[in-house]
């Protein structure tokens, strides 16, 4: 991309401050964390509705981007850059993108449906790469945002685009076109309920079919609903199961060892297809893709030879640990130029370890000639201070040379025969590779070998809530967010991560240990450590940690080795007792308190907190409201005689739902970012955080009057086909859930523990479920939530979640 400045402030309609006008611009991004933003790149502020990127700029201008697209010229960085100032910077990007489409003219494919979008533009580009240089939107970028940015990335060499649109209300799909504009359209599953965000059915089919008004044709299923929708005036080119007026009538004949066999019709021939899947969406959506290859008019043979080789979609990177302390993102599943940046990105906002190992194969169908694929391969390298690469696969070795300290092989075999010699330890690794590579060999290699049982984190589900609490808070008000105890059981460092991102005010640990791991591992922002021991108060102000001060037993001391240390205003937090009655200073020791802090230059008051006692139980919402009462009067007092300005703190996640009248100046977010509500109306607002997951080790079908398990607790009154799971009492599922009280899903069912708990390992019935070993287990979940097991087994549902043990490896996804 080289776009004139000029030309952008004329498209966007822009008002100009800044000194280059002539400048050209040669890549966008709305990432502040990629390190692929240059001084040439073009940095769009986006507005979330909780995340203002406006706050990033003055970092950005530090690492020398000089372009940017805003709603407003943040104060500090006025005349520092050139700004492109417009209504909406989101209105604007897509105007960018619409823009920058118009320079291409070659066919688009533009999918919408309800379900199978993804699916189909991975295998369209799979089945269509071999004769065309593809485009496509990266992962799942189907949304107002990430349309724009997947068509952005088209460039000369490009001849064919395949870009997904999805939308969740009205009005969205007109803005999508515009900047896809298809000319051929594809309408996936359409989903026989209308989604929140419309009214009927027929308005979501309307809506979508909106993206195809000037498409030269469009692709579908025929049903009479959708019939009714379409225009006149649109050629259609359409396959049904039964309606013989459709261009491609299909049977379905049988079902083999995971193969599907169907015969379909088409101008009047019939021909026969196997498809390898079983399951009536991955037919369907292989059934959208045969349409498409009949529109291109490929022939039976080269369709078949295809369509067998269709694979399982995987759209998440994920983050494993590996071996020697080693954290792997694996994304062993394409490589292509677009993804690659997408992944590197990945990489940076992990910020793990320093050293960071990039593995990747071969590129395939970046459109580029290879010269200047590789050599921009290279320069994407040393933008993301990769410490070393190894290339695997013949084209990627020939050009070894362009990168700094770089390991090839011709073949993953090579690479796994040599393996030993590589020396991986500390230090994050990207696993980047065409699926021809089969990469998933080398992540094996890669992966941390502990039994099977992990439990997946899913940062966006935590970015989601934490946003939706913010959502809550007044304008100003700040937010603290527990992190104690490993992130109740959910990964401590790594959320902290995100949070940071999300430029959280604080972050709250029980204990000075937490914090100093967190400090450790890069952590910039505060964090306040609600129980520290006296003795550790030297490690606090070492690391700069923020102690919670309760007692003035506690005072004295901290302000002893304070003082040794001739600390000034070394920040402390004082907590006060209002009914809790577990920590805090009491009314009655007010006054010695304010003497001893006062004209003491020493420390610096930085917050006064209290905590309710029953913000989630509004049977004693006369107790909270009294402790609120008290909280304001004794908080008042010692801002009055300190003369001081302190944050002020008392709700947790239950009080911010339930006292939005006490935020005072912030909030301690704890378990609702988690994904976990004592409210069961709010409950349907977050989304689920964490899926402890395992697999079956073994199975077998004891007789009527065998038993199962310690002390014989469970005897079978008929035949029973038992499952062993390896997850037991040690890695923290309460002894209290077994015995036919808890049960776990398999394929979707419900399967009853029986028998007693074991310390490593549990024994569930699978008498109705076809399953066998190695097939997933989930322990929970969505299905059943930790909210739901914690009722069952009369505790809450903090105390579930914080018992999940340390040796069950946790796994990071988006
Ligand atoms: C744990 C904790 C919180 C967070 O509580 P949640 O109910 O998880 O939101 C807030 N404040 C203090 C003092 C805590 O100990």
């Amino acid at each position: 991309m080289s776009i004139l400045i000029k030309n952008i402030i004329s498209v966007l309609n822009a008002r100009f401050s800044g000194h280059e006008k002539e400048g050209v611009v040669s890549s966008v991004s709305i990432d502040s964390r990629s390190l692929q933003n240059s001084d040439s790149t073009l940095f769009f502020a986006i507005v979330g509705p909780n995340n203002d990127a406006h706050s990033y700029i003055k970092d950005l201008i530090e690492k020398g981007v000089s372009n940017f697209v805003v709603s407003h010229i943040p104060e500090e960085c006025a005349n520092s850059a050139n700004f492109l100032v417009v209504n909406d910077t989101l209105v604007a990007l897509q105007q960018f993108a619409g823009y920058y489409r118009s320079f291409f003219d070659f066919p688009v494919i533009g999918l919408t449906g309800s379900n199978g979008k993804t699916i189909v533009k991975e295998w369209l580009n799979f089945l269509l790469s071999p004769d065309f240089n593809v485009i496509r939107s990266p992962k799942s970028y189907n949304s107002q945002v990430g349309v724009p940015l997947s068509v952005i990335a088209i460039n000369e060499k490009h001849n064919l685009g395949i870009f997904e649109a999805g939308i969740s209300t009205v009005a969205e799909m007109v803005k999508l076109e515009q900047i896809i504009k298809p000319t051929i359209g594809v309408l996936t599953s359409i989903g026989s309920s209308h989604d929140e965000g419309f009214v009927s059915l027929k308005q979501k089919i309307n809506e979508k079919l909106l993206l195809f008004k000037d498409c030269e044709v469009l692709i579908y299923q025929k049903d009479v609903l959708v019939d009714s929708c379409i225009a006149s005036d649109i050629k259609t080119f359409s396959w049904s199961y039964n309606d013989k007026s459709a261009n491609v009538v299909v049977t379905k004949k049988n079902t083999l060892n995971g193969l599907t066999t169907v015969s379909y019709q088409y101008k009047e021939q019939s021909f026969e297809l196997s498809i390898p899947f079983q399951d009536k969406a991955s037919i369907e959506n292989a059934i959208s893709c045969l349409l498409v290859l009949l529109y291109f008019n490929y022939d039976f043979e080269t369709i078949q030879s295809r369509m067998a080789l269709l694979f399982p979609v995987e759209m998440r990177l994920k983050v494993k640990n590996g071996i020697n302390n080693c954290s792997i993102i694996d994304d062993s599943y394409s490589s292509d130029f677009q993804s690659l940046k997408i992944a590197l990105d990945f990489l940076e906002s992990q910020k793990q370890f320093s050293k960071k190992t990039l593995i990747l194969s071969d590129i395939f169908q970046s459109g580029l000639a290879i010269e200047d694929l590789y050599s921009r391969v290279a320069q994407l390298v040393v933008s993301n201070n990769i410490t070393r690469v190894i290339g695997i696969g013949t084209t990627i070795s020939a050009f070894k040379d362009s990168f700094v300290n770089c390991t090839t092989f011709d073949t993953t075999a090579d690479f796994i025969a040599n393996f030993e010699t590589l020396d991986f330890s500390n230090e994050t690794i990207l696993i980047k590779g065409a699926r021809s590579f089969q990469f998933e060999e080398i992540v094996y290699l890669l992966e941390e070998k502990t039994h099977e049982t992990v439990l997946e984190i899913n940062l966006n589900a935590i970015s989601y809530n934490l946003n939706f609490f913010k959502s809550k808070l007044a304008p100003k008000v700040k937010m603290m967010v527990m992190v104690k105890a490993f992130g109740y059981g959910n990964g401590g460092l790594e959320i902290a991560k995100l949070l940071e991102y999300h430029k959280v005010d604080y972050l709250g640990v029980a204990f000075a240990d937490e914090g100093i791991s967190l400090k450790n591992g890069g952590i910039k922002l505060p964090i306040m450590v609600l129980n520290p021991e006296n003795t550790s108060f030297a490690a606090i102000i070492q690391h700069k940690l923020e102690p919670e001060i309760y007692c003035l037993k506690g005072l004295y001391a901290f302000l002893k080795i304070a003082k040794k240390k001739n600390l000034q205003h070394f920040p402390i937090h004082i907590k006060v007792d209002t009914g809790m009655h577990r920590l805090g200073f009491e009314e009655n020791s007010l006054d010695e308190l304010i003497a001893a802090l006062k004209g003491e230059s020493t420390v610096k008051v930085q917050s006064i907190l209290s905590h309710l006692a029953t913000s989630d139980d509004l049977e004693h919402l006369g107790f909270a409201l009294k402790q609120i009462q008290l909280f304001e009067k004794l908080s008042s007092k010692i801002i009055k005689e300190l003369d001081i300005n302190p944050i002020r703190h008392i709700l947790n996640t239950s009080g911010i739902s339930n006292f939005p009248d006490a935020q005072y100046n912030m909030v301690r977010l704890g378990i609702g970012l988690y994904g976990v509500s004592n409210d069961p109306a709010e409950q349907q607002f977050l989304e689920n955080v964490g899926t402890l997951k395992s697999v079956i080790s073994q199975t077998r079908t004891i007789g009527a009057g065998e038993s199962v398990g310690y002390g014989r607790k469970f005897v079978a009154d008929r035949p029973t086909k038992v499952a062993t799971i390896p997850i037991g009492y040690a890695d923290g599922i309460s002894r209290g859930w077994g015995n036919g009280l808890g049960f776990v899903i398999i394929k979707d069912k419900k399967a009853k523990i029986i028998g007693s708990i074991c310390m490593d390992m549990l024994m569930v019935d699978v008498t109705e479920i076809d399953c066998t070993e190695g097939d997933s287990v989930i322990i929970f979940g969505e299905k059943p939530t930790v909210s739901f097991i914690a009722k069952k087994l009369n505790t809450i549902p903090y105390e579930v979640l914080t018992s999940i043990s340390q040796r069950v490896k946790r796994v990071f996804y988006r």
